[in-house]
């Protein structure tokens, strides 16, 4: 099983509600009031990491949650803040809206972390609501909701090269050699059912850990992979990254042109770019031949590759595996300084949200009610008890400061018609 993409739904905690309490003291009958904030609701982190290949560990789990914040205490206390939910992922992991025309973030590069929903603010306590003319105010904030979101997650491998070439051409030996990667190798095709990826260590072949690279093991496409026959198709969109490809042949194979062309076909028909990317062709199981017919078949595959530069190897025996990896972060050294990888364009969410949107008016017998929605107002009235007399004033000074009366004064509104935010109708007031 390879799981490279899987929606899932987030919510951060909410936060806690600011506490209603008062002092008492022995000889203070009626002590100010000292309610305590909520604590702060928990986030939802996505986080990278490096060690994963795949996106399995989060296959049968669909919802998320973080810890809400505690409510607060009286004396002042602070509700407790809750925990942060950290979900990993693997290197290379892009995170879409659910309609996936919004990405909100490449998890691109080792240790990268993001928020995915904030966690709510704790609501304040009645503490900071006293005042002048109200000493005892019998109103706190409850806690704001943490944010909710349903996300697609789809990896897609940040490897530098990419070895691609037919099943059992011996693509998962040679990353098995090159690199620190573990596949499984056999003899029967399709034995790679999902990439790896691995690290090729330089100080290993005796050059410096600059030059370390990612390798991609991508597995066999067939003839009619592009079209969704056979396994191929479903990994071809992880070698859209890598910046260059490695084109393994099986040096015992008939033809050798027949087969390069039978996979370039193929890369071609899932997308053009692929193509272009720089290649190196390399010709393995060398072991198997003798030196004359090797001779002539890299002779013949020559017509038909002319430029592309070919390599030949034997990943079994390890012959020229070294002088292969030095060729190869060669290349990629090259195409570091020539010039920067493609970079995905990263579309921001709307981060403007409007106050409110005055939806409807319902009139009936003559009294008016006017629906209002939008994050703000209803995330307001939400943490906003209007069954108190304080919570209610605040009520009427955000309608007023918001622009929203003036807007409902235009269509008419009189005494006895009503605002209804969600389910919370609240009278209107000149
Ligand atoms: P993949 O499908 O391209 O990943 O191919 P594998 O790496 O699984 O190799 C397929 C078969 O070819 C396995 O039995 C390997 O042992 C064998 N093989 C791979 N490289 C060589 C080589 O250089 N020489 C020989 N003789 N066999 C090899
Ligand atoms: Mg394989």
């Amino acid at each position: 099983m390879f799981i490279d993409e899987t929606h899932i739904t987030v919510k951060a905690g909410n936060g806690g509600d600011g506490s209603k309490s008062f002092r008492r003291e022995k000889f203070v009958p009626l002590g100010g009031p000292d309610g305590g904030d909520g604590g702060k609701g928990g986030d939802i982190i996505l986080k990278v990491n490096s060690n994963l290949n795949t996106l399995n560990h989060l296959a049968h789990k669909k919802n998320f949650e973080a810890k809400s914040g505690g409510n607060g205490l009286k004396k002042n206390m602070f509700g407790k803040n809750g925990e942060n939910l950290i979900i990993e992922v693997p290197l290379g992991t892009i995170i879409y809206s659910k309609d996936k025309k919004t990405i909100y973030k490449d998890l691109n590069k080792e240790n990268d972390t993001y928020i995915v929903c904030k966690g709510g603010r704790g609501g304040r306590g009645n503490v900071h609501f006293k005042s002048s003319t109200n000493q005892v105010p019998k109103f706190a904030e409850k806690g704001e909701p943490g944010e909710l979101k349903e996300i697609i997650m789809e990896l897609r491998m940040v490897a530098d090269i990419g070895l691609i070439g037919l099943p059992s051409a011996g693509k998962s030996t040679l990353i098995s050699v090159i690199s620190n990667a573990k596949p499984r190798i056999a003899e029967y095709h399709f034995t790679t059912l999902s990439p790896n990826l691995g690290l090729v260590n330089m100080k290993t072949f005796g050059g410096s850990e600059k030059e370390n690279f990612l390798v991609a093991d991508i597995p066999g496409l067939i003839e009619g992979a592009s079209e969704g026959k056979g396994l191929g198709i479903k990994f071809l969109k992880h070698i859209a990254r890598t910046k260059t490809l490695i084109h393994i042949l099986d040096a015992s194979s008939e033809d050798l042109s027949k087969d390069y062309k039978t996979i370039t076909k193929e890369l071609k028909e899932f997308d053009k770019k692929l193509v272009k990317k720089e290649q190196l062709i390399v010709v393995n199981k060398i072991d198997l031949l003798d030196e004359e017919s090797l001779k002539s078949k890299i002779k013949q595959l020559k017509k038909t590759v002319k430029k592309i530069e070919i390599v030949e190897i034997s990943a079994l025996t390890r012959k020229n595996i070294k002088e292969l990896a030095f060729k190869i972060a060669k290349l990629i050294k090259e195409e570091k300084t020539e010039e920067k990888a493609e970079e995905l364009p990263i579309l921001r969410p709307h981060l403007e949200k409007s106050i409110f949107t005055l939806e409807k008016v319902i009139n009936k017998d003559g009294v008016k009610t006017f629906r209002i929605s939008g994050e703000k107002i209803e995330k307001f009235v939400q943490m906003n008890d209007t069954s108190d007399f304080l919570g209610l004033e605040r009520f009427y000074s955000f309608i007023e400061k918001s622009g929203l009366k003036k807007l409902v004064e235009k269509k008419k509104a009189k005494f006895g018609d009503f605002y209804k935010i969600n389910n919370i109708k609240i009278p209107y007031r000149k």
